[in-house]
């Protein structure tokens, strides 16, 4: 423990975290300043307005959780849900199950709609089982980095009608792929850092609508989770400058990091950038079908930034390993029913180039 910490150096090409980018970096070495000095308020209010635009809404309650992903998962749904509210969610992989089970342990009514691992869940029976079961909430994930499928998010507020609140978890979706709070009628939309913002796993930006803030507001019981309950933090978030008081002490260099993403993000567009998800994302997912690989999700509904495929018989899993410890490059391997027999690779953020995916393919030949 004499000798200075020494990370090895890596490519990140996997379901996350993905490459943080060198400004970024800088801006987590900042000097610390506390959380109340009105300078850094100044920060919290230029990520909020930020993190805006990256959403694509004019929500006020609109900041970041403290906490990873599964942090912003947790304060969507345990601020909208009381014990026997009926949500309907669509599971059509790890995370839209992980939903199910965090929304029943806040004490919710679940009605899942299940689809084949790689395919999406079906608008229609979305609209169907929400209206059968008179939910208050319908959830699904819009970008399930389990399967890499893309949910059509922005058909569902037209299948489910104007009442249920809808939430939706964009963890690998924002400033990757297109996503419209506001123009898709998204009521929460929760987020993770570490996937196409590219700062590391920290924080999870998250946004409700004034209809949700209201449903909070409106509660009669109070949340389960003190950390997490939105009716405390938002004193912190809305009430302006003077209100803000003590809740926790934000974690002051990861507000740092997530400001200079969006800075990045708002200085090259979020649609150059969606943009450049998807022509790396193509590039990649055409040379992997050239060396054999199937693609794991459906066709039509891929995602760029998250690539899944089925290895061909003669490509062992054990390959990752190869990849890592001989080039340095990242990839994931499946989860749930994909363990074993699917690799998952992102290229995400700032990693979201031709030249990563090439980088890989390279090395796949080498070894293969
Ligand atoms: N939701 C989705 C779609 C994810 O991909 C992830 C993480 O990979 C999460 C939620 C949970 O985020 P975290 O691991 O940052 O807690």
């Amino acid at each position: 423990m004499t000798s200075p910490l020494a990370p090895p150096d890596r490519l990140l090409l996997g379901p996350g975290p993905s490459p943080v980018a060198p400004s970024v970096l800088d801006a987590l070495g900042k000097p610390v300043i506390g959380h109340l000095d009105p300078e850094f308020i100044r920060i919290m209010d230029e990520t909020s307005e930020q993190l805006r635009a990256v959403f694509r809404t004019s929500n006020p309650l609109t900041f970041p959780v403290s906490g990873t992903g599964s942090a912003g998962m947790e304060t969507a749904l345990v601020n909208v849900l009381e014990p026997g509210d009926v949500i309907v969610i669509g599971v059509n992989g790890v995370f839209g199950g992980r939903m199910a089970d965090a929304a029943a342990r806040a004490g919710a009514v679940v009605t899942t709609v299940e689809a084949r691992w790689g395919d999406i869940v079906d608008p229609v029976q979305l609209g169907n089982a929400a209206t059968a079961a008179n939910a208050k909430v319908v959830a699904l994930v819009h970008a399930e980095t389990s399967t890499g499928v893309r949910s059509p998010v922005d058909q569902v507020r037209n299948a489910i009608g104007p009442d249920p609140l809808l939430l939706v978890d964009s963890v690998t979706g924002l400033a990757g792929i297109p996503l419209e709070v506001d123009g898709w009628g998204i009521d929460v939309c929760f987020s993770g850092t570490q996937k196409c913002l590219s700062v590391p796993p920290g924080l999870a930006p998250i946004t409700f609508s004034p209809r949700a803030a209201n449903v909070v507001a409106e509660r009669k019981t109070s949340v389960q989770s003190w950390y997490l309950d939105v009716s405390m933090l938002r004193k912190y978030w809305e009430e302006g400058q003077g209100a803000r008081a003590y809740h926790h002490t934000a974690p002051i260099s990861m507000v740092y990091g997530l400001w200079e993403g969006l800075r990045l993000v708002m200085e090259e567009g979020l649609e150059t950038r969606w943009a450049r998800h998807q022509d790396a994302g193509d590039f990649l997912q055409d040379a992997l079908t050239e060396l054999g690989f199937q693609m794991f999700a459906r066709k039509g509904y891929q995602l760029p930034q998250l690539t899944s495929v089925r290895l061909p018989a003669d490509v062992p899993d054990s390959l990752r390993g190869n990849l890592l410890h001989e080039f340095g490059i990242e990839i994931g391997g499946g989860l749930g029913e994909g363990a074993g027999k699917v690799w998952r690779i992102g290229l995400m953020g700032h990693g979201a180039t031709r030249h990563n995916a090439e980088r890989l393919i390279e090395s796949l030949r080498a070894l293969l």
